[in-house]
């Protein structure tokens, strides 16, 4: 092989890991979309790039989120929606995420991480999607960012061995822990709706950009929306009071957000005085 040629397979390749496809699941690439046009078309590009599907804006209170544009749901949304809805009690829906095969992340993560924490303590906390601790020992925030969040709750006097029960809107760990798409968010969300429906928290707390717009409906980035109580909408004739603040992630990479996480942490903690008064 020519050494020029060689060099470019290594950065193509280098590429990819850069974008987390740290896994080779099979010999050719596999179009999972259905949006890539035959290569005999007189359209096609070196490469076809899908549209993610788009988050909907912010819903007001008093409705549910429009669903993206005159697209037909894809047969895994169906039956995520499908078996989310069928799931009456938390190990059912378990089991259910378990058994779900619409999600090529289900093949590269090692187990599902579904909740840890007290299911009824009346305050559940939503990460963002498992990383490597957490996919090996399938359960949420076991990691050094996972700690990190212990030691916070713990300094307003919150455990999870007694006051609050924890997820993320993934399940499964995305490959070299990337961010989740768009279209991955849109399709768990019916499961982490009905995980919600079914613990009956008072209240959530969104941690990070991710569960803050999945949960939202939102474009805005978390520095805007962190530090306040929102309404979100769980079913129609559900609504929940939601505290977004920074991920702990990213408070490890940069401590001077340290102070704003703080703030929401106070936040928190008066608002569980005030409404839940010794
Ligand atoms: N980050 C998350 O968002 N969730 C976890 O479970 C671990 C790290």
């Amino acid at each position: 092989m020519e050494a020029e040629t060689q060099a470019a397979l290594i950065a193509a390749l280098r590429l990819q890991l850069d974008w987390g496809a740290d896994e080779s699941l099979a010999e050719l690439p596999l179009d999972r979309t259905g949006t890539a046009l035959p290569a005999s078309s007189p359209a096609a590009g070196p490469v076809a790039v899908p549209h993610p599907p788009a988050l909907p804006g912010v819903a007001p209170p008093s409705r549910l989120p429009r669903a993206p544009a005159a697209r037909a749901p894809t047969p895994a949304a169906t039956r995520a929606a499908e078996l989310a809805a069928g799931a009456t009690t938390l190990a059912g829906l378990r089991d259910a995420m378990a058994g779900f095969d619409g999600s090529p992340l289900r093949e590269t993560a090692t187990n599902l991480v579904f909740a840890d924490g007290v299911p009824d303590s009346g305050l559940m906390l939503i990460g963002e999607a498992p990383g490597g601790d957490e996919d090996r020992l399938g359960r949420p925030f076991v990691g050094v960012s996972g700690q990190l969040l212990d030691r916070m709750l713990a300094s307003i006097g919150l455990s999870r061995e007694r006051n609050f029960y924890i997820t993320n809107i993934l399940p499964f760990r995305p490959p070299g822990n990337r961010t989740p798409t768009d279209a991955e968010i849109a399709l768990f969300l019916p499961f982490i709706l009905r995980h919600i429906e079914l613990a009956r928290p008072r209240r959530l707390v969104l941690l990070g950009g991710v569960s803050a717009k999945a949960l939202f409906r939102s474009r805005e980035g978390i520095t805007r929306l962190r530090g306040r109580w929102h309404q979100v909408m769980i079913s129609p004739d559900h609504l929940l009071p939601a505290l977004a603040t920074l991920h702990p992630a990213y408070l490890l990479r940069t401590p001077s957000a340290k102070r704003d996480a703080w703030a929401d942490l106070l936040l928190l903690r008066r608002t569980i005085d005030e409404q839940n008064p010794q």
